[in-house]
């Protein structure tokens, strides 16, 4: 049979400003859905409502505009899934695959936080997490295309998932399966600190009858440090005005052929050229901490 058409997507959390580290996995998962002549989709992850700040999503979809990064297709935001989520978990409850668990963070710190039988009755108040059954889960094993093989006792290193927050929040491993799904995602491209997540999910995938797609997860940026990015006063926003340089470095990040670019002022031209010359290939396992992102300063005028 061959394989459906490429869908790719970029999922960002809008907790602030696109960061340096949200552009990367933005473009290169960019490319790589231009590269298999496939569709790329923006979907806004706003489930966490501590996190989630109000007006970050426009500003982060204005930014990717600016730059020539547009999905092609509606944007989908989780805020508005909600149905489709009590759908799934409904499913997960009715086969006995997921259970109302009452248990406090403070209760589980003896297995390390680790859930894997509850150690308290679920609340009379009714604010009660949801967790996932993995106990039935065994070693789950995927082909990461840029990492290698990837193996994870879900029951023994993760527990049991939660699904559903006590706080009544949806859980990102919930949402992000049923939105994959949903969209008919075939590859996700996304950052390293989501590897170790993929397994759960895919034990999801197979409690709720859903495929499994390609994974792929880029290097984390890494400051002069060596830390991550994201964590670090590295992690500025993004400033569209330098959107060119910006491309640029990121572009000798992906591993990519210097001088692919020149000839090409603006971002959405260089987007364009490098759509071109993108060879999946040369892309990097891990980053070597030594690009730093350039200094960009504050106060430049705008050109
Ligand atoms: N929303 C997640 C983030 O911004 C990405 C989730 C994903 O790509 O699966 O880190």
């Amino acid at each position: 049979m061959p394989s459906p058409p490429y869908r790719g997507r970029f999922a960002p959390s809008p907790t602030g400003p696109l960061h340096a580290g949200s552009l990367f996995t933005a473009v290169a998962s960019w490319l790589l859905a231009r590269h298999a002549r496939g569709h790329w989709l923006i979907r806004i992850e706003d489930v966490d409502h501590d996190r989630c700040v109000p007006g970050a999503a426009e500003h982060q979809l204005a930014t990717l505009a600016s730059l020539g990064l547009h999905s092609d297709g509606p944007v989908i935001r989780q805020s508005q899934r909600t149905p489709r989520y009590q759908q799934a978990l409904d499913q997960l409850l009715a086969q006995g695959d997921a259970f109302y668990c009452g248990c406090s963070r403070a209760q589980l710190a003896a297995t390390g936080g680790v859930h894997r039988h509850c150690v308290a009755p679920p609340r009379s108040d009714g604010h009660n997490a949801v967790r996932l059954h993995t106990a039935g889960s065994g070693v789950i094993g995927f082909d990461d295309q840029l990492q290698g093989p990837q193996r994870q006792d879900v029951s023994a290193e993760v527990g049991d998932v939660v699904l559903f927050r006590a706080d009544g929040c949806w859980a990102y491993q919930l949402a992000v399966v049923v939105d994959d799904a949903d969209q008919g995602m075939t590859d996700v491209v996304r950052g390293a600190d989501l590897l170790d997540s993929t397994a759960r999910q895919i034990w999801l995938q197979r409690c709720l009858g859903l495929p499994t797609p390609h994974y792929l997860h880029l290097p984390l940026l890494t400051d002069a440090q060596g830390r991550k990015l994201s964590k670090s006063e590295a992690a500025l926003p993004v400033d569209a005005r330098h959107g060119p340089e910006l491309l640029r470095w990121i572009w000798h990040l992906l591993g990519q052929a210097e001088g692919a670019l020149d000839g090409a002022d603006t971002a959405p031209q260089r987007l364009a050229l490098a759509a071109q010359w993108f060879d999946p290939g040369r892309l990097p396992q891990t980053l070597l901490p030594a690009p730093t992102m350039p200094d960009f300063p504050k106060d430049r005028p705008t050109p």
